[in-house]
This record gives C-alpha cells, structure tokens and sequence, in this order.
C-alpha cells in the first residue's frame, strides 16, 4: 500500500510539473523531424518531453544540463518536487531543483568538483553517456572503442554502456564526438532507446533470458513504474522473454505483447511460479460420509473436486489431492500430504446432512485460531460467495468450526459444504453433473479471488 501512496504523489508531482503543455499532440507540432517522430511521440504521450507554448519542438535546440535532468527525472519518476539542492548554483526557486536533488541523491548524476552544478551549461554527448547509463542501471560493456575516446576511464566505460545497450551509436567515421553538444531531438532519441527497447539499434534487441509470470495477472506496462498505462496483461505461468531490467521493473515479451512488468511478479522457473493448492475430497473407502436420494457423499465430494482440479489447472495453479480414488485417508495425513506436497493453501470439499429435509444451502468453514486465520476466512468467504450464488441455493454463510483438516493446519485453510444430501432440492443438484461441473467453476472462481486478494494485501 505504501508503494502504491508514494508512487501516486509521484505521478501528481509529475503531472503538475507538465500541466502547462501536457495534451500538446505531435500533430500540433510542425518541426519535429520525421526520422525522429516515433520515439518523440513516445516521450511526449508520457510527459517526458513537452514542446514550448509557441507549439513548436525546437528539435535542433540545445539541451542544457537542468533540462537533462528534468526530463530523465520525468521518465523514471523520480520526486521533482521543488527543494534545496546541494549545489551551490541551483537553489530551491529553480523549476529544475527537485530532479537535479533526486537525481543527484540516486547517483545519476554528480556536479563539479567546487560544488556547482552549472544547470545552464549545455550538456555534452559524454555528459549525456554518464546520465543514461546511471539513469537505465546498464552495466554491460562490449568490445566497441572510438577513435576519440580514451581507452579507460568513467566516460570511456559510461560512453561503452551506452553504445553496447544499443542506446547511442557512434559515427560513422569511427568518432563519438563525446564534447559535441546534443540537440533535443538527439536527447529524446537516448532517453526513448533507454526506456523501450523496441526503439535500441536491432542488434541489441535479442532476449536476455526467460521468466515465468508468478501472479495471476500482471500488468504490462509502458513505462518502467505503475503510473505508466497499462498495455496489456499476462497471467500465472506464462513464459516472458526478458530484454532488459531497469532497477525493480523488467523489459519484456508476451508473444506480440511488449513492456515493463514489475520484477517481484517473476520468477526464474515456471515452476516456483505456480501457485500450489490442495483440494482435499473428503472422506472415502470405507468412510462413505453422508448419505441420501441414493448418493454417497465420498463420491459427490471426489467428482467435484477432480472437476475443480482441472479447472484449477487451466488457469495454470497447480493441484495435488490426498485423495484421487475412492480410499480411505486419515485426517491427519490429508494435511501432512498436502503440506509436504508444497501446498500453499488447504481446501476440502463435503457434503452436508440433517435428520429430515429441513435444512438446506451451502456454508463453508474456517478456524479463527489458527495463525493463518484471517487468510482462511477470506479463502472460505470467497468460495462460499461463488458457490451459493452460482448454484442459487441459501446462503448458510461462512462459519467458525474446530474441523480436524482445518484447524490443525499451517496451510490457511477452509471446508466447504457444498449443500444438503438430505434435502431433495439440494440432492438434485449434488447428483447432477452438470451442477457438479458448475460447482467446481464456482469455487475456482472463489480460489483465483482469494489469490487476488492475498496478492494485493
Ligand atoms: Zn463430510
């Protein structure tokens, strides 16, 4: 919660920043260069860039150092809030001071050695390679030297970054003219190649790796943070090709989907991606549970639960079950299966009964003193929530009982009782394979809730 706060005050700070310009399309502007356009448009729909009143984008003016800092402040979010600097020559008046603190509190960037920071200076190509290599973490270095760079040192290594990154490219005599100055045009072109790979120079674009998408969906996004739109979802299990990270955030591939994922929702195998649940059928064998209207309550319960599985499973959560047959299993060791089995969360399906045929509906249960108890009261709320309302039967609730499965269970647990064996209406549908088929939709559906939930805590 408290990322999501900060990362909000992020955006209004950006959005007051470019209020006087945000919403000045490309089209308005007349001179910016076609080669160009494409990566200008993009650091203009995020506000990284904005044109001047006059609705022009003066391409071929010079950036200067402040200006630098604004805009790379823009582009990672950093806080531009207006403020005391420590340099001398940028005081807390300057519109440029809260990035240039930001900035200079990250490592982007650092002044001179007598405290200044000379934020109208124009800033060089060499300046520019340090700033963009900070900015976007690069960190490999490649075989590529120029002709007017030294062979070492932090501006060789930076100016190295850069051009293996495929971020900057050299001339085509051999030169990277690191004390040239750089026009705007040229800027937006680095700082759009730093935040989106499709825009690098194609022999950098291949993938650097796999992921495994850990969640059950994730957003892609445009930009390296949550304020950026989202462009597009990938869901639990998918398999991500990996182009490039930028601190907490990732470059990815889904297919023809591209953009940044937050890098906590990723996992290096498809297996440690899977969420694990087990899906306990109660009773069995010899213990045949409830009976009524010519049903066992063991076979209603293995029925739904196999459905629930397969379900289960097509939304890529894997499943294991203490019981797949018609046996007996102790209570005892349906949980130490699962809990051996990796099992992240415990569900057990049952089927109620009365003395006559009264009492009907669906209830599902939970333990309060278990130490997982608030997760399993959402897991048995969520379920029991889908299940009564996709069957129409009452709504018995979610109630508070010491079951053996449940309350003796690291996992955070819940049993529902789908409905009554003993009530004719209720039987009807615990008989019905095709209301066992809805069942075990509704209680998938009431499982992906509770993943959401936990997800978003
Ligand atoms: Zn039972």
């Amino acid at each position: 919660m408290l990322r999501r706060k900060v990362s909000l005050m992020l955006l209004l700070s950006v959005m007051v920043m470019s209020s006087v310009f945000a919403g000045r399309s490309m089209a308005e502007m007349q001179d910016i260069p076609s080669k160009f356009a494409e990566e200008i448009d993009y650091l203009l729909k995020l506000e990284v860039i904005t044109g001047y009143p006059d609705s022009t984008f003066k391409p071929n003016r010079n950036v200067t150092r402040e200006e630098a800092a604004t805009m790379i402040g823009r582009a990672l979010k950093l806080n531009g809030e207006k403020r005391d600097t420590s340099f001398n020559d940028v005081s807390s008046a300057s519109y440029a001071s809260g990035y240039i603190q930001s900035a200079y509190e990250k490592n982007i960037i650092n002044g001179y050695g007598d405290g200044s920071f000379y934020p109208d200076k124009d800033i060089t190509r060499g300046e520019m390679a340090f700033l963009i290599s900070k900015a976007f973490k690069l960190e490999k270095t490649g075989a590529i030297s120029f002709k007017d760079v030294a062979k070492s040192g932090a501006q060789s290594e930076a100016i190295n970054k850069l051009t293996t990154a495929g971020i900057a490219d050299g001339y085509p005599d051999g030169t990277y003219k690191p004390d040239a100055k750089i026009s705007r045009s040229e800027f937006s072109l680095l700082v759009a190649r730093g935040l989106n790979s499709e825009f690098r120079v194609e022999a950098t674009l291949k993938p650097i790796g796999e992921r495994y998408v850990n969640t059950t969906a994730l957003n892609v996004r445009s930009g390296p943070d949550v304020s950026y739109d989202k462009v597009g979802q990938v869901s639990l299990g998918n398999k991500l090709l990996l182009y490039q990270t930028t601190g907490d955030w990732a470059y990815i591939s889904y297919g023809s989907l591209k953009g940044y994922v937050h890098t906590a929702y990723l996992s290096a195998t498809a297996s440690s991606a899977s969420r694990v649940i087990s899906i306990d059928a109660g009773h069995g064998g010899t213990d045949n549970g409830a009976s009524g209207h010519g049903l066992l309550e063991k076979e209603i319960n293995l029925a739904v639960a196999t459905k629930l599985k397969t379900k289960l499973e097509q939304e890529g959560i894997k499943v294991v079950m203490p019981r797949t047959t018609d046996v007996f299993v102790e209570l005892n060791d349906r949980v130490t299966y699962s809990v051996q089995h990796n099992a992240d969360t415990f569900l057990s399906i049952h089927t109620n009964s009365f003395g006559g045929d009264s009492a009907h509906g669906t209830e599902t249960y939970y333990y309060t003193s278990s130490v997982r108890a608030e997760e399993s009261k959402q897991l048995a709320t969520f379920v029991n929530n889908r299940l009564y309302k996709a069957w129409g039967t009452l709504n018995r609730g979610v109630k508070v009982e010491a079951y053996r499965v449940i309350a003796y269970n690291p996992l955070p647990a819940a049993l529902v009782e789908l409905g009554f064996i003993s009530n004719k209406d209720d039987s009807m549908k615990l008989g019905s394979n095709q209301y066992r088929d809805i069942a075990a939709e509704a209680i998938c559906q009431g499982i992906l809730d509770y993943y959401e939930w936990k997800e978003s805590k």
